[in-house]
């Protein structure tokens, strides 16, 4: 170590500075006196130097095989300015039509999606009118529309029925319910869901959280014109036409579904503010552990412990 120190200080400064150690693979001139070197960014001293070789295999690690990626020097940060050679023109020009193509390609395929979604919603549009109004009426309907006004509404149904499915009337008329039950003690006994008194110091805030799931909201709406069909043509056999007779169906198939959806919610409510957490049976962190018996005597540890089991639970249900 002293030695090296002195010998620094002999060799002094400008030696050192002139001494070229690749920061790659460590070699200097001596290891190597051909090799090519090249000092590619804002790097001082000794570091400044790395092989051309060297720094090839550098950069192609770091851009993987994209040779668009720019590759940075790990010390200063400067960016290495890796020059070409003059192709010619053809080169040139292809160079750029492959940079435009990877460019534009991301929104043509943005476009083709958007279309696709597009031309699904007009074709769900124009099913749903015809399951609506009767296949017939549907035809005669939409071939008598200006197309301008087809292209733009029929796209538009499953856009509403989406929408009004994210409407929760359900959660609305609950509250109501409730609201007007503590006003009005009497609709107690029309309504024995709502039967039951909040009890206190338990937490309901936490109480079920329901978020907008989307494939549900997407499955309920889209499917919602079938099952109006269906409950129309089951329960309104008589209605005067197709369309009566569907939204008879739907009003009353939403109804009959939003009726149950404030049962089901209330008596969750009431399950989770009752709830309540069992005790371990046998915990042993809180029956003090006995002293470790005598390895001859193993039944009577056992019976005290059960025991002490007994007791917990005859006193949980005391105060019950
Ligand atoms: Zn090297
Ligand atoms: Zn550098």
């Amino acid at each position: 170590m002293a030695d090296e120190v002195q010998q620094t200080e002999i060799q002094g400064p400008n030696d050192e500075e002139n001494k070229r150690y690749c920061w790659v693979c460590y070699a200097s001139d001596e290891d190597d006196e051909t090799a090519p070197w090249v000092k590619p960014c804002k790097c001082r001293g000794t570091t400044k130097w790395v092989h051309q070789s060297c720094l090839q295999r550098w950069v192609d690690e770091k851009q993987k095989g994209n040779s668009t990626v720019k590759v940075n020097c790990p010390q200063c940060g400067v960016e290495y300015f890796i020059a070409f050679p003059n192709m010619g023109q053809l080169m040139l020009f292809l160079d750029r039509v492959d940079a435009f193509i990877y460019k534009v390609c991301p929104f043509v395929a943005a476009g083709v999606v958007v279309g696709s979604i597009y031309w699904t919603a007009v074709t769900y549009g124009a099913v749903t009118v015809m399951q609506v109004v009767g296949y017939q009426e549907g035809m005669t309907l939409m071939e008598q529309a200006d197309p301008l006004v087809l292209l733009v509404g029929l796209p538009t149904i499953p856009i509403f029925l989406i929408l009004g499915k994210m409407v929760r009337w359900e959660d609305k008329v609950l509250k109501l319910i409730r609201a007007s039950v503590q006003r009005l003690p009497i609709l107690k006994y029309l309504l024995p869901a709502f039967r039951y008194e909040e009890p206190a110091g338990v937490s309901t805030t936490a109480v079920i959280s329901d978020p907008v799931n989307a494939t549900r909201v997407l499955c309920g709406a889209l499917s919602l014109p079938t099952l109006a069909t269906t409950v129309g043509r089951l329960f309104f056999p008589a209605a005067q036409d197709n369309l009566t007779r569907t939204l008879l169906g739907g009003v009353s198939f939403l109804l009959v579904k939003g009726l149950f959806k404030v049962y089901y919610k209330q008596q969750q409510h009431v399950m989770q503010s009752r709830r309540k957490i069992i005790d371990y049976p046998q915990d042993p962190s809180t029956t003090p552990s006995p002293p470790p018996p005598p390895p001859s005597l193993p039944p009577p540890t056992r019976r005290q412990n059960s025991s002490t089991y007994i007791s917990n639970n005859s006193e949980t249900e005391h105060s019950n």
